[in-house]
């Protein structure tokens, strides 16, 4: 106790301190990762490059440049050119600062809890490394959720080094993965996301291991494998059913395209191009020829096909016979056709990635309450946007937003959930007796 009391006083001293430097710092993250958001996926360079405003291109000057505040000074407009820069920029900056706030708090709290003797039961010990593991984690899955909402992409840029961070800490510090009972104590050493397997028993199957680091480096590749292989699982047997989807027909069948989307006299349903393509690699691929058509700055004689091929359309283009026109140009098509291929939403491979580094981060036990909590949000997300704007089963919704969404609750309430199910067990033992 007398290490903690030593602790507390000197965390007391320094609280309102820290407080204001991790809004500090939580707002430049923030403002890094906006920089990140918008410069990865464009692969352009996220350090050596000075900020400009995308639509004058003027070089942004530094006081300009302040997190929060010169959104704010400016009133969301360019100094130059008046373009109205995103509110978005100014939401991820208070985000961040606010969560790394949050960070603090808990690991503040639980000190003080750890003073009371009355309070402090069975409580984790929050090593101070743990405020870094969240705090990096807190920024990847921000920074994944808005460019996987703005491209359906999951950069492995940000997974792969993240993950690796979380791996390396576990072994330099291993204090810093949630590891209940102090390192001396080897005897009753255990770790708390794997509270849930010992619960189910799996734990007798653990092996025994005589370091800290250890623990928390097993944790950590547990995580890793339950997080990437589940969904690599579940996306192998995505890819197979859905992927994409071939209609073969044995009449000829008419897909009408518009300057918004295409519809087939097959199931005359009508599709926006917005949710056909999806992600950026999405084709609809039609064997059959166009009977007629108008593209703007075009013959329309030259758009007729005599014979069958493949016309190839993407968010970008439009393509057979060797010519490619840009997809907006595209007036209107007419094309009789056997067999078209259009393009499906499986689970990604980011989905599995970016789970992995999860578990890297949090373990196993993590893994399985985020699988859990992001498929139920994300399924009800599902089918509220079914029901208000008749969207199609296959369009889907971001999923990365829940996988953050629930990774986010698993970090402040982890504690709380898991003393419901110690009592919900308890509860299970006792009645059974
Ligand atoms: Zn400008």
């Amino acid at each position: 106790m007398t290490e903690f009391y030593k602790y507390y006083e000197y965390v007391e001293q320094v609280f309102p301190l820290f407080t204001v430097w991790l809004i500090i710092i939580g707002a430049c993250v923030g403002s890094f990762l906006n920089v990140v958001i918008w410069r990865m996926p464009r692969e352009e360079s996220i350090v050596f490059a000075p900020s400009h405003c995308p639509k004058c291109n003027k070089n942004i000057p530094a006081w300009q440049n302040i997190p929060i505040l010169s959104w704010l000074m400016l009133r969301g407009k360019c100094s130059n050119c008046k373009a109205p820069i995103s509110a978005r920029y100014i939401i991820i900056e208070a985000m961040t600062a606010l969560l790394f706030l949050a960070v603090w708090m808990r690991a503040f709290k639980i000190y003080r809890l750890k003073i009371d003797p009355d309070v402090m039961i069975n409580i984790g010990v929050w090593h101070p490394s743990m405020i870094l593991l969240y705090c990096v984690l807190i920024a990847a899955i921000l920074s994944l959720s808005m460019i996987d909402i703005d491209h359906r992409i999951v950069p492995d840029q940000i997974t792969f080094s993240c993950a690796l961070f979380a791996v390396v800490l576990a072994i330099a510090v291993p204090g810093s993965h949630e590891i209940v009972g102090a390192p001396e104590q080897l005897g009753n050493l255990y770790h708390k996301p794997l509270l849930l397997f010992s619960c189910m028993g799996i734990t007798q199957f653990y092996p025994i291991l005589e370091s800290a680091w250890q623990v928390s480096l097993l944790d950590s590749l547990l995580g890793i494998f339950l997080g990437f292989g589940f969904f690599f699982v579940l996306s192998q047997v995505g890819k197979f059913f859905m992927g994409d989807k071939t209609f073969e027909t044995e009449e000829e069948t008419t897909i009408t395209i518009d300057e918004k989307g295409y519809v087939s006299d097959y199931d005359d349903d009508y599709m926006l191009w917005e949710d056909t393509f999806i992600r950026e690699k999405d084709e609809l691929i039609i064997e059959g020829r166009i009977i007629e058509g108008k593209v703007s700055k075009v013959d329309p004689k030259a758009l007729i096909m005599k014979e069958d091929g493949e016309i190839i359309l993407t968010e970008d283009y439009l393509k057979f016979n060797d010519m490619e026109y840009k997809l907006e140009d595209v007036k209107s098509l007419s094309i009789k056709t056997k067999s078209w291929t259009i393009p499906l939403e499986p689970l990604g491979m980011g989905d599995a990635t970016m789970l992995g580094m999860i578990g890297a981060f949090l373990g196993p036990g993590a893994v399985i309450f985020v699988l859990f909590i992001s498929s139920l949000s994300g399924s009800l997300a599902g089918l509220v946007k079914l029901g208000f704007k008749k969207a199609k089963m296959h369009t889907g919704i971001p999923f990365v937003p829940f996988i953050a969404f629930a990774t986010i609750l698993y970090i402040f309430f982890n504690q709380f959930l898991l003393d419901l199910w110690a009592y919900y067990i308890q509860y299970i033992n006792n009645s059974g007796q």
